[in-house]
């Protein structure tokens, strides 16, 4: 929590937990495991990426800051991988980045925006954004009594009623793992956490949000229908721009919202 102006910080020391979380959030940490996905953000919040990196210097992640609204914005992109010059998606790269970004950065919100497969069965559909309820991993099968409810690793997202209610989003739950297709096994994990949409990233960030509970939300943008016809990587690839462009929409519906407001008032 980054103070107001006006109240010096060694207030800090005097205010409680509870006083703090009545004050106007004032730093959100924004996670995008995608350059396509990041990079209209960075332009639409006029962001700037970092000349001097508050990450080791071995690591390709990018951080894009800059203030909107009153919000300290800190965007964090994983970057490209180092060998392959890949986006570096997937949950290794984004517990990583969300561990260094909340030590370095002390958010009061993380919001983890990005593309995602959606089931038509459930009522998803390409270029839909949705809300995420809760997070868990469908490719942590573990199946020894405990063990296996550690392995599906199930959060709940921060709970943003209002949110909802004034942004009309669809609300579904997220089940994250680290493959792009989905095998047999992977599907009826998903089915068993009843996800309407599934990512590469998602639950992983849920881990490490909760360690440090700080306050999550998870914005997914589908690009692709799994229970559908098409080959997903090509349905991925044909829609990455456009559905990029929702989702962008979508996080900037969802920070004017946040402008202003306390972290119970979403
Ligand atoms: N072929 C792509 C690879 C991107 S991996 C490329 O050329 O760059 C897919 C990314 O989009 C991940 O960050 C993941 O979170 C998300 N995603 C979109 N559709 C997905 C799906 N059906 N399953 C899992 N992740 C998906």
């Amino acid at each position: 929590m980054v103070l107001p102006k006006d109240i010096p910080s060694s207030a800090e020391n005097y205010m409680d937990s509870q006083t703090l979380t009545k004050l106007p959030i004032s730093s959100i940490l924004i996670i995008i495991a995608m350059q396509t996905e990041a990079l209209p953000l960075v332009e639409k919040f006029q962001l700037s990426e970092d000349q001097k990196s508050v990450f080791p210097k071995e690591v390709p992640w990018v951080r894009y800051q800059g203030i909107y609204r009153n919000l300290q914005i800190n965007l964090i992109w994983p970057g490209k991988d180092l060998a392959l010059g890949v986006d570096s998606v997937g949950t290794i790269s984004a517990s990583l980045v969300t561990y260094a970004s909340i030590q370095a950065l002390h958010p009061d919100l993380i919001i983890n925006a990005g593309t995602a497969g959606g089931f038509k069965a459930k009522g998803a559909s390409i270029g839909d954004v949705f809300l995420v309820s809760e997070c868990a991993f469908h490719d942590r099968r573990i199946p020894i009594p405990v063990f296996d409810l550690y392995g599906v690793g199930l959060k709940q997202a921060w709970k943003t009623p209002n949110l909802h209610k004034e942004l009309d989003l669809k609300v579904g739950k997220l089940s994250t793992g680290d493959s792009l297709d989905m095998s047999a096994q992977d599907e009826s994990s998903i089915v068993a956490n009843d996800a309407t949409v599934k990512d590469m990233e998602g639950a992983a960030v849920a881990y490490v949000a909760d360690i440090f509970k700080v306050p999550a939300i998870f914005l997914k943008a589908v690009t692709d229908i799994v229970d559908g016809e098409k080959p997903t990587a090509e349905e991925f690839l044909q829609n990455l721009a456009t559905v990029s462009a929702a989702l962008d929409q979508a996080v900037t519906k969802v920070i004017d919202f946040i402008s202003g407001k306390c972290i119970h008032e979403l």
